[in-house]
């Protein structure tokens, strides 16, 4: 390595991971370093990532897109957040609502007071104090930083978009900041004979592409970090038995839902995503309790519209790479590991990882403790998820299939035993720095399946029952009045981002 710094780099893969490495290391880095991105038509992408989080705001500014024109160039819509239908018991759902719930009073959270009046016996919804969740329901949005002059937050919301339009969106920028696009299969990884370092790639046609520094965006595969570097694989297949999706497009139905919608299934869960053009569908599933073809023909049964196109399949390990960064690679994206779409958290990990590589990247040459600290940050930001995830399976009242009975009965990370028995026990509930999901969703996903704490915060008694029921009142009436003056999301789209209603960006 030379000492004046990294001077090239190398993105192997042009997939949703790809793209938003070219384009956010671009951006970071300017022209001090050459980036190249290989990747092969005839392989192809995943292309099913279609439903974000908030954060993905912070990486189009970091961009500096414009989000109007970013939403029409991918048949972009709102979400909110994620519906979960029949997850704790059949027939009831709950709101994973993006944003604050309540407000909190004095030192203690807002739920802590929801559940004084709810030990106490009000039967009132937490979602009656979402801005975003009454928003989700009447199916409308604008853009609000507050609502009550200032007194709450806003709305919060992601995107659902077109996957192979966002790479093709994030492809261009890429381009028109400098970035270089070889087209070809590479059949033959170099290495360095002695340290073993990735020197070069080998194409199909016979062309060579080399390199300092290679980012593995190669899919599922992860061609350089586990079958050249073989790095090894963590499989989470005990807590997140799912390994199988079955994906399919159908009609657009009406009217436009600002959220995604996951209905649990008898050995799964199906998601519907609403885009402008088409609403995409798919069927995750554990292939011990269901055939790919029952599979299909749940989801086939279960869509809104017309399908689109022929379902497709697709098998994955749940689970994560022992390492992340190896030598002078690191694994972006499907590369890295993955676990199933149930809270759209692939894309951001990609983001994340992004945002750490850039605050830990190399000067010239790789140091053993920046790359463990990269691989230690990330490992634990893949730990919090997996027990997030879990905790929608582990915390259910089903009982009626042999799947639901069997993820009613798993052990747990004991991780998630302590945070749900110390929330059971008094609705308390502690983020860390790599935690991705706050307390805001935690609560949510606790509540909506059934987990309500024996008792409450004592700070609560600060305030009477008469203020308290004030405050409530309060919060209500300012959150309906700002949900009746919102339009509904499809005029939202209709008024500002419809596709083809902007000059392509
Ligand atoms: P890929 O899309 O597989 O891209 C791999 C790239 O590597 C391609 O360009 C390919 O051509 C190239 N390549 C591979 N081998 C070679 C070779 N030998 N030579 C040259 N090029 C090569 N994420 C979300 O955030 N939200 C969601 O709602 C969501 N839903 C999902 C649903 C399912 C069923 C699945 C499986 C994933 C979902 N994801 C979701 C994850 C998301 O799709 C991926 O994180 C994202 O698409 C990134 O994929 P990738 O770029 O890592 O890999």
């Amino acid at each position: 390595m030379t000492d004046g710094g990294l001077k090239s780099l190398t993105i192997v893969g042009g997939g949703t991971a790809g793209w938003m490495s070219a384009a956010m290391l671009s951006r970071a880095l300017g022209p001090t370093v050459a980036i190249t991105v290989v990747e092969s038509d005839e392989i192809g992408t995943v292309g099913v990532g279609e439903a974000t989080i908030p954060a993905i705001k912070l990486l189009n500014s970091f961009l500096g897109l414009d989000e109007n024109d970013f939403l029409a160039a991918t048949n972009g819509t709102i979400k909110l957040g994620i519906e979960f239908v029949d997850w704790h018991t059949v027939g009831q759902s709950y709101l994973h609502a993006f944003g604050p719930v309540g407000r909190p009073l004095g030192m203690a959270s807002f739920h802590h007071y929801w559940m004084r009046r709810r030990l106490a016996g009000r039967d009132e919804s937490l979602w009656d104090y979402s801005l975003n969740a009454l928003a989700a329901r009447a199916g409308k949005f604008d853009r609000l930083q507050t609502a009550g002059g200032g007194y709450l937050e806003g709305l919060v919301h992601a995107y659902h978009f077109d996957a192979a339009l966002y790479a093709q969106y994030l492809r261009r920028y890429s381009e028109a900041q400098g970035v270089r696009r070889v087209e070809g299969r590479i059949v033959g990884v170099d290495q360095h004979p002695q340290t073993g370092f990735v020197t070069g790639l080998t194409l199909q046609d016979g062309r060579t592409v080399g390199g300092e520094f290679f980012i593995d965006c190669s899919g599922f595969r992860g061609l350089l970090i586990e079958e050249t570097l073989h790095t090894g694989y963590d499989d989470w297949r005990g807590w997140l038995p799912m390994d199988s999706a079955i994906a399919v497009p159908c009609a657009s139905a009406t009217p436009l839902t600002p959220f995604t919608r996951s209905t649990a299934r008898d050995a799964g869960w199906q998601w519907r995503i609403p885009l402008q053009h088409r609403t995409g569908n798919g069927h995750v599933f554990c292939s011990d309790y269901i055939s790919a073809a029952e599979a299909t023909e749940v989801l086939m049964r279960n869509l809104d519209g017309a399908p689109l196109a022929e379902p497709r399949q697709l098998k994955f390990t749940t689970g994560k790479r022992k390492r992340f960064w190896n030598k002078n690679v690191v694994a972006m994206g499907l590369a890295s590991g993955f676990m199933e779409p149930l809270e759209s958290t692939s894309i951001h990990l990609v983001q994340s990882a992004l945002g750490r590589l850039i605050a830990l990247f190399p000067n010239g040459d790789f140091n053993a403790v920046e790359i463990d600290e990269y691989n230690r940050q990330t490992a634990l930001e893949y730990e919090y998820i997996r027990d997030f995830l879990i905790l929608h399976y582990k915390a259910t009242s089903r009982e009626d299939t042999p799947f639901w009975r069997a993820c009613k009965a798993m052990d747990i990370p004991d991780t998630l035993k302590a945070r749900m028995a110390l929330f059971a026990q008094s609705g308390r509930l502690f983020s860390q720095d790599e935690d991705l999901f706050k307390e805001a969703s935690w609560i949510q996903v606790l509540i909506g399946q059934g987990v309500v704490p024996a008792a409450t915060h004592p700070l609560t008694r600060v305030v009477t029952d008469a203020q308290l029921d004030e405050y409530m009142a309060n919060i209500r009436q300012i959150m309906s009045r700002a949900i009746e003056g919102l339009p509904s999301h499809a005029d939202f789209i209709a008024r500002h981002c419809a596709t083809g209603s902007r000059p392509a960006a």
